[in-house]
């Protein structure tokens, strides 16, 4: 069982409206959890399949097959060629249709929030207020609700004024989708990883990943205008060549990337070829430059490292890393 119950119905749930678990992924997860949401109704079993998709194998290309019980066996059979039918196993011709209205009260009172959760639009429901920090929740199961530009509107209207708002997407979110509810001063995460997963009771939300954790000081700051490096607190004023190195490193540790020497040349000496040594001399320099800013037990080449055959790396978690003009 590679997934979760609550993850697996959450994932599927994105399908929107009708959306279904087909017993080949209920299997595993067949037992007195799963008979628990079947008498909750969160989950209705619906009536046995009676087609199955065209065999992959047969040259006719057949349609949709129609599935018949042999001997009590269930067999998906091929119109054009018997040695193409598929035998099923009793569990993959059931399947469970999810209700999201259901599978959302089941969310809310197994996180603790009180109240009872409520639709802002198709697809996206108004949880609850955490007990803690009064935190307004959204889920959104609905992809289509996720990227209706009138969400945060709506989410707005439901939530007291100047309440704090986490939104809860499905998964593959654009970038863009997500910006408009940040950019709304939303704490917006993907739904699948706010499961407490195996630590909490099953269905409930980490109360943690619902709080947005407060950004963090950058280490590293490099100033493009005044050609310095500040560097835990202690500014250090760089020539041309130093800061060409540094900032050249430091935007690639910036995206999690390591600078390759191409990278350095590059910014130092455009595309002219240039001897390899010159790159390492010009590292060496920019070590030489920072080590008084260092902070007690962190070494120049511990800081700006060197990756044999890859490039150059900084030895600061990149989000700590700023870039200013
Ligand atoms: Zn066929």
């Amino acid at each position: 069982m590679s997934e979760s119950l609550p993850k697996l119905l959450l994932r599927r749930s994105e399908a929107g409206r009708g959306a279904a678990l087909w017993g080949r992924e209920a299997q595993p997860h067949f037992g007195r959890a799963f008979d628990r949401l079947l008498a909750d109704r969160v989950l209705t079993e619906r009536a046995p399949a009676t087609t199955w998709p065209p065999c992959r194998t047969c040259d006719a290309g057949c349609g949709p097959r129609a599935i018949a019980e042999i001997d009590g066996r269930f067999v998906a059979e091929c119109p054009e060629d018997h040695a193409c039918d598929t035998v099923l196993a009793p569990h993959e011709v059931r399947s469970f249709a999810i209700d999201p209205e259901a599978l959302v009260r089941l969310i809310a009172a197994a996180t603790g929030l009180p109240g009872t959760p409520f639709m802002v639009t198709e697809g996206a429901w108004m949880l609850g207020r955490t007990p803690t920090t009064g935190r307004a929740i959204v889920l959104v199961l609905d992809p289509v609700a996720g990227r209706d530009p009138d969400l945060v509107a709506l989410v707005r209207a439901e939530a007291p004024v100047g309440c704090p708002v986490t939104v809860l997407l499905p998964s593959g979110m654009e970038h863009a989708d997500m910006r408009r509810l940040t950019t709304a001063g939303f704490h917006a995460i993907p739904a699948l990883d706010a499961l407490a997963g195996a630590a909490g009771p099953a269905f409930a939300l980490d109360g943690a990943s619902l709080e947005p954790t407060p950004a963090r000081e950058p280490k590293v700051i490099l100033r493009a205008g005044a050609r310095s490096i500040v560097l835990f607190g202690r500014t250090v004023k760089l020539s041309q060549r130093r800061f060409l190195v540094a900032q050249t490193i430091a935007a690639a540790a910036s995206r999690r990337a390591i600078a390759s020497r191409r990278d350095i040349e590059r910014a130092l000496y455009g595309n002219r070829s240039v001897d390899d040594r010159l790159v390492a001399d010009a590292v060496r320099d920019l070590r030489e430059a920072i080590a008084p800013a260092l902070p007690d037990g962190i070494a120049p080449a511990d800081f700006v490292q060197t990756r044999s055959n890859q490039g150059y790396a900084l030895g600061v978690e990149h989000d700590l890393i700023r870039l200013d003009p």
